[in-house]
């Protein structure tokens, strides 16, 4: 596309509201100006004047120059491209997007909050610290842990502390341990975070029925072995229902348990992972706890640890003291073996906010209702999916939070999973998770969580099943979409491997 094209192509309504759009760089014009400053009414310096040597740059930085209403249309346009939960459902399997109630945006904008400063002193933020240690105190309620750090900014840097304080334990009780064991249905993230800490991995093969035997774990368990991170549910949505007995098989030879709690929504109010033998584990803020994802606000991992290692939480630890004058809170950095700080501040605490809104507006009886939920609803698109036939279902049992169905039938048809996860974008639904987990070829893992209702998972199942007669009746149609989008299939992979992070005038394809 040439640039002129490009340019008369943004913001041209001959498609409706259905805008393309160009660059902002190309949208720019070389004599225009894009702001005003009001005329100088003091003496004029030069920049050579006050700054040091070598800080001024020699030719003007190329930015676009538009008009701030311009600005303004080009990102409210792009905003429209994007999917999200506001929109549809939205099935990615192990992200949970679910609904982020309104309620907490608006509790998380009240100024004191919203206009708080990090480096405030504590004394001047006792409401923060307030909500900070209350939400730790339900997130370890919930999950029958006895401590809760909010500090860690996603769910994988929360496994990072996790093991950091796995490590710190042995360490400092002289231990040399050097394996973790990991099972074959665990999160990516997992073994990642078992190679950063320095421990190499021990595969353990999950049953025909898709859960950890605790015989496997027997056979693979050895003194050398640091823990065990487990996924529960794993990601085959399946519950392992040998948790207990495997945390006595890890805690007989010296081991720990992590649990990999970034999936809670099938087990809120109804079972707690600390009850089931897990030392220590993650939360994920922004899937369980309706806090935004993504483009939509940072992520929150807040660990929870059993008291044997709260000597290595990260600092500072949110301390209550109780006085003669009331309660106070104090940020407490006296933990010499903690495994150090994770975060410039407290962690990113807009989303505390919002978890614990949620956490109270739903209390302990909506907390059990939203597992009750998406457990049904999960189940519901599987039962249906299978009576249908038309597609293959790898673990025909009753699931968690989500269900895994595979392109299994449509390999004559020469269809692949990536090929109906494209063609359901232009059913408007965000595609599911695919090829994911990896020991189910051709997966897709389809998450409704609770939010939807009946008819909305109707409307979603019929596209799915629609697709399904097209992979028949209509392969090509299938393979080349989507049909309906502004672009259709994109470089998969190119973006990450070959970013463009500096526009090029000649560059532009
Ligand atoms: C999402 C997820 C993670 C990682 O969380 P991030 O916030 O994306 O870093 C880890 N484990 C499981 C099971 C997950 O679903």
């Amino acid at each position: 596309m040439s640039d002129a094209d490009r340019r008369s192509r943004s913001g041209n309504a001959a498609n409706g509201f259905g805008y393309e759009e160009a660059l902002l760089f190309e949208l720019s014009r070389e004599d225009r100006v894009g702001y005003s400053l009001p005329e100088l009414d003091v003496p004029a310096v030069s920049p050579t004047d006050v700054l040091p040597e070598g800080s001024v740059r020699e030719d003007l930085a190329e930015l676009p120059e538009l008009s701030e209403v311009d600005v303004i249309r080009h990102f409210t346009r792009l905003s429209t491209w994007n999917a999200a939960v506001d929109l549809g459902l939205y099935p990615l399997g192990s992200c949970t997007m679910k609904y982020n109630p309104k309620l907490n945006e608006r509790v998380a904008h009240l100024a004191g909050f919203s206009a708080a400063h990090p480096r405030q002193p504590a004394a001047l933020l006792q409401g923060f610290l307030h909500l900070c240690y209350e939400l730790a105190r339900h997130l370890a309620e919930v999950s029958g842990m006895d401590r809760v750090t909010l500090q860690p900014a996603a769910g994988a840097q929360g496994e990072l502390a996790g093991i950091m304080m796995i490590r710190a334990y042995h360490e400092h009780r002289r231990d040399h341990r050097t394996k973790v064991m990991i099972p074959d249905t665990a999160h990516g993230t997992n073994p990642a975070t078992a190679t950063l800490n320095g421990y190499s991995v021990v595969e353990v093969p999950s049953n025909d029925a898709g859960i950890l035997e605790p015989a496997a774990v027997d056979a693979a368990m050895t003194e050398d072995v640091a823990g065990i991170m487990v996924t529960n549910p794993n990601t085959l949505g399946l519950f392992e229902e040998n948790m207990a007995a495997i945390a006595e098989i890890i805690h007989a030879k010296g081991g720990l348990v992590y649990g990999d709690g970034a999936n809670l929504n099938a087990v809120l109010g109804i079972a707690r992972p600390g009850d089931l033998g897990i030392d220590v584990m993650h939360f994920n803020l922004h899937k369980t706890f309706s806090t935004p994802h993504g483009g939509g606000g940072p992520g929150s991992g807040p660990v929870g640890i059993k008291n044997l290692l709260a000597k290595h939480l990260p600092v500072p630890v949110v301390q209550k003291s109780s006085g003669p004058d009331g309660d106070a809170y104090v940020l407490d950095s006296d933990f010499p073996l903690s495994i150090g700080r994770l975060h410039g501040n407290f962690g990113n605490a807009g989303m505390f906010v919002r978890a614990y809104a949620y956490l109270r507006s739903l209390g302990p009886d909506g907390l059990r209702r939203c597992a009750d939920m998406a457990v049904l609803n999960a189940n519901y698109v599987l039962a249906r999916l299978k009576d249908s036939g038309a597609y293959k279902i790898p673990f025909d049992r009753t699931v968690m939070h989500e269900c895994i169905v595979s392109d299994g039938n449509f390999s004559e048809q020469g269809v692949s999973t990536l090929d109906i996860a494209k063609r359901l974008i232009d059913y408007g639904y965000h595609p599911p998770t695919t090829y994911f987990p990896l020991i189910v070829p051709g997966a897709l893992m389809i998450e409704p969580t609770e939010s939807e209702s009946l008819e909305g998972l109707d409307r979603f199942i019929e596209a799915l099943l629609a697709i399904a007669d097209e992979v028949h009746e209509d392969p090509e149609l299938v393979r080349t979409a989507p049909h309906h989008t502004r672009r259709s299939r994109l470089d998969e992979t190119r973006a990450a491997r070959k970013p463009v992070l500096r526009w090029q005038p000649n560059a532009a394809e």
